[in-house]
């Protein structure tokens, strides 16, 4: 595809999915999709490389929120955190469709985020932090540690490690949004203790097609209630190694 079809294969992608965008989103969007292309010749970012594949599988399915109800809450909006964010999804195409959220993507490895930092300042991206540590390091520094009105994560864990991961990031009154595979009921189940001890409560588990494609997703809504203890996250490690479920 050459760039005026791939502007357009955008588009028309989007619409389909229910969403117009602005010019300015546009040019944000192909100008991300060009630098991961040359970016993943020279270090591991993903294995979609295919445009048509970027466009649904990371750039619309990352905003697949959309279609949820969490978008049309209060509570959407405000600082959120993309725990894992590899190549920055869900968090950059979130950042680029809602301009006015507040976004730190953390992830564990420094190369990613060299890629993210070059992204950011391309794509004139404001009010995005980038974090450089692990979950269970980051979220028991201050600046950090329940600070969120929302977290998401993609791809990172299962249910039950997921939570230990992303749990302490949030105030109480806000949301993580765990998202997740269509098989993934019994693993969220699974995931219900978890989340009660760090502090959250499963509020809804929406599952849909993704409007204009037939991509399956599942996104988890849990809403922070208490405070999570002190003692969590557990050291770097333990929690994958040992899951609390
Ligand atoms: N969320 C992205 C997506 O959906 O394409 C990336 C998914 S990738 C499979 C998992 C990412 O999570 C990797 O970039 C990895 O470095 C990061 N990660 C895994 N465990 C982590 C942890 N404990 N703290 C921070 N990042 C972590």
């Amino acid at each position: 595809m050459n760039d005026s079809e791939k502007k357009q294969y955008l588009i028309e992608s989007f619409q389909k999915f229910g969403h117009s965008l602005s010019e300015k989103q546009v040019v944000q969007f192909l100008t991300y999709e060009k630098l991961l292309e040359e970016w993943n010749q020279k270090i591991n970012l993903t294995a979609i490389t295919d445009y048509e594949n970027v466009v649904w599988k990371h750039f619309i399915d990352s905003v697949s929120v959309c279609q949820s109800t969490y978008v049309s809450r209060e509570t959407w909006g405000g600082k959120l955190i993309d725990v894992g964010t590899g190549a920055g999804f869900p968090g950059i195409p979130l950042k680029i469709l809602f301009p006015h959220l507040s976004i730190t993507l953390l992830d564990a490895l420094q190369k990613r985020l060299n890629f993210l930092e070059e992204v950011v300042s391309t794509c004139g991206l404001q009010n995005v932090e980038l974090v450089h540590g692990r979950a269970e390091d980051v979220a028991h520094n201050e600046h950090y540690r329940e600070k969120y009105d929302l977290c998401v994560s993609r791809a990172v864990a299962n249910m039950a490690v997921l939570c230990e991961y992303c749990l302490p990031f949030i105030h109480r009154g806000g949301h993580f949004i765990a998202y997740k595979a269509g098989d993934a009921i019994p693993e969220i189940r699974t995931g219900e203790k978890s989340a009660a001890i760090f502090g959250g409560e499963i509020k809804s588990i929406e599952s849909f097609t993704i409007n204009g494609s037939d991509l399956a997703r599942v996104l988890v809504d849990i809403r922070k209630v208490r405070n999570t203890p002190k003692k969590y996250p557990r050291k770097a490690g333990v929690p994958s190694k040992k899951p609390i479920q």
